[in-house]
């Protein structure tokens, strides 16, 4: 529990620098992007026109990665509505399998009756894909990929592990049979540009959007991780408890963990 609270104050902290910078940076952005704009449809020179092109090619990218810090760093609120997180993962899925390439196995086994969550829709998706892109990293010569989900309960035990109310959640699993982290680099993949890929590879960004989706989603993530035999990230996300629809498998819904 002392490790965690550390962890959390230490992304807090971290948010809070990093929100500061990409909100600042993102309104220059915007000055760059607007004369960019002025500049081009004021242009005859077709060499001009070229660089002036470039330089919005990476206006653009610098705009994609300030969202990311901002939705890390929750200066940028999200839009919940009610989902059925199996639905979001089918409606995704080419998408997925597509990331996943040729040599990577995924599987999908999707909970009957899962409960509806109140998530951001495309903050959720950009998780997975996030989650799915690493998982694909760390498998470089192939390997099998599993997405899984499941109604959780959790009880008062859950909550030192946690720091989660007691109640009904789901989980969203995805495991890899991939190259697996250190504890060293497990303890620091939250970090916004903690990368252990090449330049160019990796922006040290995606498990930093995966921590502020989840955590200002009210849930949970945890990442288990052995060198040389893969991991496994799993998200705890509250659900909705909207009676006869989220009966589960034994009709009950207030049965207590264990
Ligand atoms: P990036 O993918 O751009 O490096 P992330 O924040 O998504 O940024 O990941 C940070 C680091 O965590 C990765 O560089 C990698 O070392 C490690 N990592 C994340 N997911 C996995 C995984 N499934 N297997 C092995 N290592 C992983």
């Amino acid at each position: 529990a002392q490790a965690a609270l550390f962890q959390a104050q230490k992304m807090e902290a971290v948010g809070q620098l990093t929100g500061g910078v990409a909100h600042d940076f993102n309104n220059l952005l915007t000055i760059i992007v607007n004369s960019l704009d002025l500049l081009s449809r004021n242009t005859r020179d077709a060499r001009d026109m070229r660089l002036i092109e470039s330089a919005q090619h990476a206006a653009q990218r610098g705009a994609k990665l300030t969202q990311q810090l901002l939705a890390f760093s929750r200066r940028q609120p999200l839009q919940p509505a009610l989902h059925n997180p199996n639905t979001l993962i089918e409606g995704f899925e080419a998408i997925l399998r597509r990331a996943c390439g040729e040599l990577v196995g995924m599987q999908l086994s999707l909970a009957p009756r899962i409960r509806p969550v109140s998530v951001d829709g495309p903050q959720f998706e950009a998780a997975l894909l996030n989650l799915i892109v690493n998982a694909r990293d760390a498998m470089p010569e192939g390997g099998e990929l599993k997405i899984a989900t499941a109604n959780v309960t959790l009880s008062e035990a859950d909550r030192a592990s946690s720091g989660l109310e007691p109640g009904h959640y789901i989980s969203v699993t995805v495991e890899d049979t991939g190259s697996g982290m250190t504890p060293e680099v497990l303890s620091r993949v939250f970090e916004p540009f903690f990368t252990t890929k090449d330049v160019g590879k990796g922006t040290g960004l995606g498990l930093s959007q995966v921590y502020g989706f989840v955590t200002q989603s009210g849930g949970h993530i945890k990442i288990e991780s052995t060198p040389g035999r893969g991991t496994s990230v799993v998200l705890l996300l509250p659900a909705q408890n909207d009676g006869e629809e989220t009966v589960d498998d034994e009709g009950d819904t207030a049965r207590p963990a264990r």
